[in-house]
């Protein structure tokens, strides 16, 4: 398998267009054509990560979060990150990473967290905005279904559990072939009038260039005539953080232990106790600071994320319980989550759990 391959297969698990925009994913160093070797999964790409894929035989490092995010100017190795990537490149491995592309979909990092912790049915926090975007063209009426069925295939159509979703409306259009054209139907320098079907359907933004793709192939016109536009709508599979419910209402210190033992914190730092039973609770791997609100608005009982500041800890406002269980600790079962995955899909195939330790804080 090439590289490229592989992270085709990475890609439909977490489509890298649903990454944030301040984010840097998808294959940082290396080439596209490289057959691999073997594949290391971590969470962070240090040098002592670099170093077991050398020692492992494996190319390719897939690395939840990537180790080049601000633009980098020099390769002098004088900081870590780029002493990563000289070795990297000096060795021929590439690295590729995923980073908010899987903080984004319902089975990626706040998923494995709810199965971890055993949160049931969860559902997204803060879904992404602008992830929706609608299609409208115009086809002749007897090449309104094949063209229809094209973009079914390329994965328009979809809302929720229905497929196939689409509006259809006939009428007639009309235009004028220019001197240089060569007009399907019609003539040069007449005014044509066409029976049409104007065909609405919405998509995902992960499928934009593969049904652009086929509305070119698929359309008969030599011109054709078309709007995309982006939804206020937001898809409830994809976004940040999940919120659902315990199987049964538990204790807030019970709850918190456990929080602890299943993640294995070292220490969790919270806000005050409410004395209440802990029943909906809000998850957001990494810093989640930002979900605070919207976690109070779901009516969780309880944020568990990480990297939470002094002052942000008074947001709970004595409505929620926000617990900041360590930024690597919330994030480090996404390592399992990804060889799990990529074992399914490629199996007998060399995939392997990083052991090199990449966290950076240590606990007294
Ligand atoms: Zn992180």
């Amino acid at each position: 398998m090439t590289v490229k391959e592989v992270t085709d297969i990475l890609e439909d698990l977490a489509p890298l267009s649903y990454a944030e925009s301040f984010d840097n994913v998808g294959l940082l160093v290396g080439n596209p054509s490289t057959k691999v070797t073997g594949i290391l999964v971590t969470l962070d790409t240090l040098e002592n990560v670099v170093d077991e894929a050398i020692e492992n035989k494996c190319n390719l490092i897939v690395s939840f979060h990537p180790i080049i995010f601000g633009g980098l100017k020099k390769l002098t190795g004088k900081s870590y990150v780029e002493r990563v990537v000289i070795k990297a490149i000096k060795n021929d491995i590439a690295i590729y990473s995923m980073h908010t592309a899987l903080d984004n979909v319902t089975q990626g990092v706040n998923g494995k967290i709810c199965d971890v912790l055993g949160i049931k049915n969860p559902q997204i926090l803060i879904p992404q905005k602008e992830s929706i975007k609608k299609l409208t063209t115009y086809v002749p009426i007897k090449d309104a279904d094949a063209l229809r069925d094209a973009l079914f295939d390329a994965g328009a159509g979809n809302i929720g559990n229905y497929s196939n979703c689409s509006f259809n409306t006939n009428g007639k259009g009309s235009y004028k072939a220019g001197e240089n054209a060569n007009p399907t139907m019609g003539e040069i320098g007449k005014t044509h009038y066409e029976e049409e079907t104007q065909l609405s359907v919405t998509f995902s933004k992960a499928y934009q260039a593969k049904i652009m793709k086929v509305l070119f192939s698929s359309h008969p016109y030599e011109e054709v005539a078309y709007e995309v536009i982006t939804l206020e709508n937001t898809d409830q599979n994809i976004g940040m953080g999940m919120v659902g419910r315990l199987q049964n209402p538990i204790d807030e210190i019970n709850f918190l232990n456990e929080v602890k033992k299943k993640m294995g914190s070292e220490g969790i730092r919270h806000s005050k106790l409410l004395g209440k039973k802990i029943m909906k609770v809000a998850v957001l791997g990494g810093s989640g600071a930002f979900a605070i609100e919207a976690a109070m608005a779901s009516g969780a009982d309880v944020l568990i994320t990480s990297d939470i500041k002094y002052h942000e800890f008074y947001k709970a406002e004595g409505k929620m319980i926000i617990a900041d269980i360590g930024h690597y600790e919330s994030e480090q079962f996404t390592k399992n989550l990804l060889v799990d995955y990529l074992t399914k899909k490629i199996p007998n195939f060399a995939i392997r759990l990083s052991e090199s330790k990449t966290n950076p804080i240590k606990y007294l």
